[in-house]
């Protein structure tokens, strides 16, 4: 039920993401989000009307597909050059982000470790997910298919699939078929076996299709280990690369929170 809310929701979140962005286009020949071309005379004599897509409808198509995507609003607008970590991570995560379609060809995910603090968002805590929707965000661009959840909000949709499979198998089984999956916030849980074996049997299903995790996470290796038991670990250390984020404060200046860009003076 609540699912199908969520969809109405999306839809009704695609409809005004329209209304905000295209009829407030200033391109100049723009009409709704296109723009027509020089007619040309075809061979036939006739006069053939065509028209390409404007920036503004671009746009419009990109973030439609972030919030189908479930990414944080407050993240579409941040550029790439406007995350820095330490230059080691930096490094790493371009590599990462130029080798995209191998890494998924060959189904190697991210996972991001330790703390947060002091580091790419003056926000505490936002930091890694925020790299983990950038990285979903280029899988997008790539035409890939990408979802973003929480390891809560994963294990509520499980819980509500006991109850009612009909309306939540169904949206399960889509997030853990997309190309890219971004699981954050993966921390301790209360110990029930049932949520232990479905993530268990979530990972392994991935990997097994050879489909990409980006996982985000302030535990250590050694402390997922003892969560989620051997098994799991092994399968998530031998289909991810590493990064152990290490930021600092001087880092942190280099964010221009776009917030205080708006200049309002208040
Ligand atoms: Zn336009």
């Amino acid at each position: 039920m609540e699912e199908s809310a969520r969809e109405s929701r999306v839809l009704q979140a695609i409809d005004k993401l329209h209304g905000l962005i295209i009829p407030k286009c200033k391109i100049k020949g723009c009409e709704n989000g296109f723009i027509r071309d020089a007619a040309k005379v075809n061979l036939d004599g006739l006069l053939h009307p065509t028209s390409h897509k404007c920036e503004c409808f671009q746009t419009y198509e990109r973030y439609k597909s972030y919030l189908i995507s479930n990414i944080p609003r407050e993240f579409w607008k941040v550029k790439d050059e406007q995350i820095t970590t330490d230059p080691d991570s930096d490094r790493r995560i371009s590599i990462y982000l130029e080798k995209l379609t191998q890494a998924f060809e060959n189904g190697i995910g991210l996972l991001f470790l330790g703390s947060d603090e002091g580091m790419l968002h003056p926000n505490n805590g936002v930091g890694k997910t925020l790299l983990g929707t950038k990285i979903l965000e280029h899988a997008i661009a790539s035409d890939y298919s990408a979802h973003y959840i929480t390891m809560h909000s994963y294990f509520n949709l499980v819980y509500r699939s006991k109850d009612d499979a009909d309306t939540y198998l169904p949206v399960i089984d889509e997030i853990e078929g997309v190309d890219f999956l971004c699981i954050d916030e993966v921390g301790k849980i209360n110990d029930t076996d049932y949520v232990k074996n479905k993530f268990e049997d979530m990972i392994r299903y991935r990997s097994q299709q050879m489909l990409t995790n980006i996982i985000i996470t302030n535990m250590n290796t050694k402390e997922l280990t003892d969560m989620f038991g051997y098994s799991i670990m092994d399968i998530i250390m031998n289909s991810s690369v590493a990064i152990k984020l290490r930021g600092n404060s001087h880092r942190q200046q280099k964010f221009v929170d776009i917030r205080k860009r708006l200049n309002w003076g208040l």
